[in-house]
């Protein structure tokens, strides 16, 4: 052994009180700050070095944080139980497969990705439990995430402008600048005015150039299966179709409804 391979200690493995530990004060939370980030003690690895002594699970995995995040996510509930380990791509469909396969590994390899993902399909055929379960693994790891469908952002912001309501702009719109992992749910649906494109740009814009991930869905397609289908390009404008070229990977996903099953004869 070199006498500098010699003076690198090894690590070794510490006894998990940060379970035990009470839960972090506001000081102590790595969550709170203004810019949320990765979790500063662990960089998402999900262990802590505690100096002197060696590494052990790192206080961003503890309950009480989790749960928090989980919290502050804004995760409608009707996606509660949505998981990577309980999405079932359909037989022989392998555009889910892939999906599937894509989410996985952005969830696992998530601060060292560098584009986020635009799952483009139609109804029903688990863009948003994708999505909610790529949230749901980040939170795990300690993640600030935030899940926003589009539309009723688009309707918090516009609340905001009403005289009588106590939120600004500003305040509706900071934490989906700021948060660490967005997911952009239904990217298309409104109807695109003005307005729309306008708000829909500085949100996008803001987190490309802060190299913040974000996650989209979408029930329109790029190319057009009849004369009077719309494309993703016609509802969101061409400037910003290209910058999602750019930030993210699209995922065609195909298939039939998956809540149709619910309605399956009885046997
Ligand atoms: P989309 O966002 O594509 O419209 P959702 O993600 O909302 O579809 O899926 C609709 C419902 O079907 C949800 O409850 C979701 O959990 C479930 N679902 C869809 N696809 C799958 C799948 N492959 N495995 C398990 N559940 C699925």
């Amino acid at each position: 052994m070199s006498s500098d391979n010699a003076k690198i200690r090894s690590l070794f493995s510490v006894h998990d009180d940060a379970a035990e530990e009470e839960a972090p004060t506001a000081m102590d939370n790595p969550f709170q700050s203004q810019e949320p980030s990765v979790c500063q003690y662990c960089f998402g690895t999900g262990m802590e070095v505690v100096e002197g002594r060696g590494a052990r699970r790192c206080r961003c995995r503890t309950q009480n944080t989790q749960s928090r995040l989980l919290e502050a996510a804004r995760i409608p509930r009707r996606y509660d139980e949505c998981s990577l380990q309980n999405y079932y791509p359909t037989k022989g469909n392998g555009t889910q497969l892939r999906a599937f396969q894509y989410a996985w590994r952005l969830a696992r390899e998530y601060p060292a990705v560098d584009r986020g993902l635009v799952f483009m399909g139609p109804v029903g055929v688990g863009k948003t439990h994708l999505s909610v379960a790529i949230l749901r693994t980040l939170i795990e790891k300690g993640v600030q995430c935030l899940f926003y469908e589009f539309g009723s952002l688009l309707k918090e912001i516009q609340n905001s402008y009403n005289p009588i309501s106590q939120t600004s702009e500003l305040k509706v719109l900071e934490p989906v600048f700021n948060a660490e992992v967005l997911v952009l749910d239904e990217l298309g649906a409104s109807k695109p005015t003005d307005w729309v494109r306008d708000t829909m740009m500085q949100i996008i814009n803001t987190r490309y150039n802060d190299k913040k991930m974000t996650i989209f869905t979408t029930n329109y397609l790029d190319g057009r299966r009849s004369e009077r289908d719309e494309t993703l390009e016609d509802r969101i404008g061409v400037r910003l179709r290209s910058r999602l070229y750019e930030m993210c990977k699209t995922i065609h996903i195909e298939g039939e409804d998956y809540r149709r099953r619910f309605d399956a004869p009885q046997s």
